[in-house]
């Protein structure tokens, strides 16, 4: 059964068409892999889904419940419940400098979630724990490593217990060391039944971790499948040539 089901989403900025008509089904548990030269649009993409960017056109299912249809979002004060069930993790963390980890990875779940400030509280230490960083709560994001700070800001999201995960790239503002230790977090969410859309570059992660790999350029999805059809045999010469540079 699908959770997220993206339909014929069509976006321009101006007369820029950066969606060309997408499609995309994910099915609970599933983890799935965007991969695709810079500027595709799948940045676009991932932020039309919970309305960082509009739609100008398609439909957008997540959870049984209607997002936007032909091209229209439901009203925000209906949104806002459906969409704080995806998490999204960003290329830049995004964290607030002037909060400790503990302050960072409470406030949404205080404020949207009326949890009582002592849940929330456990609630985020028991997470921290899971990605190695309980002994950093009282830290200051400008005291952890890059690394650390996007394991912070996948905890950040998964504080407020989302049935989906939207990651936008996000090793690549990290130094290669500190790669391993992000993809090794999202490996083990995977792997216990997070539904994942992940864009990425690292396609050694796509590969392995990856149910299903879709290959986006110029704002279509020009091939998917799965990770050994898309990586050991490509059909597309477009996907033919991107795998080509980057493998
Ligand atoms: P990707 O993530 O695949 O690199 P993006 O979704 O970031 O691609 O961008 C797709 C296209 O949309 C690019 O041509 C980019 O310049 C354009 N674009 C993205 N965001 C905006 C914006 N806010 N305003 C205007 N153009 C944008
Ligand atoms: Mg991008």
């Amino acid at each position: 059964m699908a959770i997220l089901k993206a339909e014929n989403i069509k976006k321009s900025f101006g007369a820029n068409e950066v969606l060309k008509g997408i499609d995309l089904s994910v099915e609970k548990g599933e983890t799935v892999a965007v991969i695709g030269p810079s500027g595709s649009g799948k940045s676009t993409f991932l932020r039309c889904l919970n309305k960082l960017e509009t739609i100008d056109g398609g439909s957008i299912e997540f959870d049984g419940e209607i997002i936007a249809e032909n091209g229209k979002y439901k009203k925000d004060k209906e949104l806002r419940p459906i969409i704080s069930k995806m998490g999204m993790v960003f290329q830049q963390f995004n964290l607030f400098p002037h909060m400790n980890v503990l302050d960072n990875l409470t406030l949404g779940p205080i404020k949207l979630l009326k949890k009582s400030k002592s849940e929330a509280e456990k609630n985020a230490l028991e997470l921290l724990d899971r990605v190695g960083l309980k002994d950093r709560a009282d830290a200051y994001p400008s005291q952890l490593s890059g690394g650390q700070k996007q394991r912070v800001a996948i905890v950040r999201a998964l504080c407020m217990n989302p049935d989906v995960m939207l990651f936008d790239e996000p090793t690549s503002a990290l130094d290669p060391e500190m790669v391993g230790e992000v993809l090794d977090v999202m490996k083990s969410l995977a792997e216990g039944g997070m539904t994942m859309v992940v864009v990425t570059h690292e396609m050694r992660f796509a590969r392995e971790v990856g149910k299903r790999v879709i290959f986006m350029a110029d704002g279509a999805i020009v091939e998917e499948g799965t990770p050994s059809e898309i990586f050991d045999n490509p059909k597309n010469e477009r996907t033919k040539a991107f795998l080509e540079k980057v493998l």
